[in-house]
C-alpha cells in the first residue's frame, strides 16, 4: 500500500516522502483512514510501530483541511507519560508539519514553565504535554481549549501506572465534550477499555502486533509485599469489583486451602482445585467458578494446567512461580479468546531471584505496583521471624530436610504434612545442600515453611 491512498493532505506527503518513508506501516494504514474519517480510535500498537505518524499525519490532514478562523487557538493537545516522549513526539510532529503554517510546543516539568506558559497564552495549534505540568499551568488560567478539536493519549497505559489518571481527568473536564479522542495503548487492559469508555465515543480498535501471545493481552503487574500481608494483600485488592473471576495460583494444596479458608471467612465466596481433591469436588468447582457461584478459585499449577475457562478476569500469583514456564501457563489462563485480563504477581523479598529470571525469560521488565490505601506497615504474626530466617531460595529444593516448594514437574498427591507448625523449619536446613529426589513429597512444604503454617 501507499501513501497515496490513504487521503493525505499533499504537502503531508511531500514531508513524508522527504522523511523517507516509502509505504504506511500496518498501523498507519488501518488507522490513518479512520481518523481522517473522524472516528475515535483506540490504538493497541508498541513503540517502533509507527503509531506516531498514525495518528499525527491523519491529524494534520484535518488541521490543513480547516485552516483556523481568526487568532490562533490550540487545536490538537497530545498527552504523554514522559518528556522524553513528549520530545520525540514533537520532533515527529515537526517533520510532518514543516510545509503547513502550524505551531507547535511541549509542555513538561523540570524545565522554566515562562517559555511553555506563553506558549498555551498564544494559543499554540498544537500542545504535547506531561498530564502533571499541564495540569497545573492550566490551573492557573493558562491556556484555552475551547477550540480544541483532537485529544491524543499517547501510552495510555504507562500514563496510568504512572498515576497520571487524576490529572488527566481534571485536563479532559476543560475540553471540549464535541472533540476526536485518540488513545494509544501497549495493551488492551480492563483499566485501558474502562478509560475509553470515559473519555471516548464509540471508538475503533486498530490492533497491531501479537495478539496471539497471552502476555500482549494481559496486563501484568506485580505487587511487592512482605511475605506476612499477601493475605492481607489478597483480601485489599479483591474490594475492587473488577476482579469478578478470580483464579489465584497457590504453590501448595495446603496453602490453597488456607487461602480459600481466609477469604471464606471474609464472605468471598471460594473453592479450590488440587490433587487432593476428589474428581467430584474438582468438577464442581469449575462448574460454580464458571457459573460464578463463587468468585475465586485457587488452583495449584498442576491442578490447574486442564483449566479452559474464559472470562477469567485475574489471575493471581499469590505464591511467586518455581519455572517461568509455569508463569507463563498460569496467566495464559486470562485474556483467552482475544478477551484482556491483568496477571498480578505477589512478589516477596525472597522471590527477587526468581522474578528477576522470570523478567529475563519473558523478555521485558513487569510494571511494579504499589496496592492504593494498603497497610504495609502493618505488623504481621510472630512468623514474621521465621521469614527473616528463611534461606535463600535457591537452596531449597536441595534439601531433603526441607523438600523445595512444589517443582511443578512432579505428581502431586503423595506425602502430605498437614498446616505446618512452628517456623523451625529454615533453621533445620541452613546449609544442607543434599540433593533430594523430586518426587511427590516435594510437592509439600516441610512443616513451618510456609507462610500460611504459622498463621
Ligand atoms: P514510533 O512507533 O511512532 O515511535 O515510530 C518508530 C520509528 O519509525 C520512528 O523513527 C519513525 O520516524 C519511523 N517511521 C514511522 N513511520 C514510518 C514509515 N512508514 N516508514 C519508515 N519509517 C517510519
Amino acid at each position: 500500500m501507499s501513501f497515496q491512498v490513504l487521503g493525505l493532505d499533499s504537502k503531508i506527503l511531500q514531508a513524508v516522502q522527504e522523511a523517507g518513508y516509502t509505504e504506511p506501516t500496518p498501523i498507519q494504514s488501518a488507522a490513518i483512514p479512520l481518523i481522517i474519517a473522524g472516528h475515535d480510535l483506540i490504538g493497541i500498537a508498541q513503540t517502533g510501530t509507527g503509531k506516531t505518524a498514525a495518528f499525527t499525519l491523519p491529524i494534520l490532514t484535518r488541521l490543513a483541511a480547516q485552516p483556523a478562523a481568526g487568532r490562533r487557538a490550540t487545536r490538537v493537545l497530545v498527552l504523554a507519560p514522559t518528556r522524553e516522549l513528549a520530545l520525540q513526539i514533537d520532533e515527529n510532529i515537526r517533520i510532518y508539519a514543516r510545509h503547513l503554517p502550524l505551531t507547535v510546543a511541549t509542555v513538561f516539568g523540570g524545565v522554566g514553565e515562562h517559555p511553555q506558559i506563553n506558549a498555551l497564552r498564544a494559543g499554540t495549534e498544537i500542545i504535547i504535554a506531561c498530564p502533571g505540568r499541564l495540569l497545573d499551568l492550566v490551573g492557573r488560567r493558562n491556556g484555552d481549549f475551547s477550540a480544541l478539536q483532537f485529544l491524543v493519549l499517547d501510552e495510555a497505559d504507562r500514563m496510568l501506572d504512572m498515576g497520571f489518571l487524576p490529572s488527566i481527568r481534571q485536563i479532559v473536564k476543560q475540553l471540549p465534550q464535541k472533540r476526536q479522542t485518540l488513545l494509544f495503548s501497549a495493551t488492551l487492559s480492563k483499566e485501558i477499555e474502562s478509560l475509553t469508555h470515559e473519555f471516548q465515543r464509540a471508538p475503533k480498535t486498530v490492533q497491531i502486533g501479537r495478539r496471539a501471545n497471552p502476555a500482549e493481552t494481559v496486563t501484568q503487574l506485580v505487587y511487592e509485599v512482605p511475605k506476612h500481608l499477601k493475605p492481607a494483600l489478597l483480601l485489599h485488592l479483591l474490594r475492587e469489583p473488577q476482579m469478578n473471576m478470580v483464579l489465584v495460583f497457590s504453590r501448595m494444596k495446603h496453602g490453597a486451602d488456607r487461602i480459600a479458608r481466609s477469604l471464606e471467612q471474609k464472605g468471598i465466596r471460594t473453592a479450590t482445585l488440587h490433587s487432593n481433591r476428589s474428581q467430584n469436588q474438582r468438577l464442581r468447582a469449575l462448574k460454580d467458578f464458571k457459573s460464578g457461584a463463587v468468585r475465586v478459585l485457587v488452583a495449584t499449577d498442576i491442578a490447574a494446567r486442564g483449566i479452559d475457562v474464559d472470562g477469567i478476569s485475574h489471575v493471581v500469583n499469590y505464591d511467586f512461580p518455581m519455572h517461568s514456564e509455569d508463569y507463563v501457563h498460569r496467566i495464559g489462563r486470562t485474556g483467552r479468546a482475544q478477551a484482556v485480563g491483568d496477571a498480578i504477581s505477589f512478589v516477596t523479598p525472597e522471590d527477587h531471584g526468581e522474578l528477576r529470571s522470570l523478567e529475563r525469560f519473558i523478555g521485558r521488565g513487569l510494571v511494579r505496583k504499589r496496592a492504593e490505601g494498603f497497610d504495609y506497615h502493618a505488623a504481621g504474626p510472630a512468623q514474621t521471624e521465621s521469614s527473616r530466617e528463611e534461606r535463600p531460595r535457591q537452596q531449597r529444593g536441595q534439601s531433603q530436610s526441607r523438600p523445595a516448594p512444589a517443582r511443578s514437574r512432579a505428581p502431586q498427591g503423595g506425602r502430605t504434612q498437614g498446616r505446618g507448625g512452628g517456623g523451625g523449619a529454615s533453621r533445620l536446613v541452613s546449609g544442607n545442600r543434599e540433593g533430594g529426589n523430586v518426587n511427590s513429597s516435594r510437592v509439600v512444604p516441610s512443616s513451618g515453611r510456609r507462610p500460611f503454617g504459622s498463621r
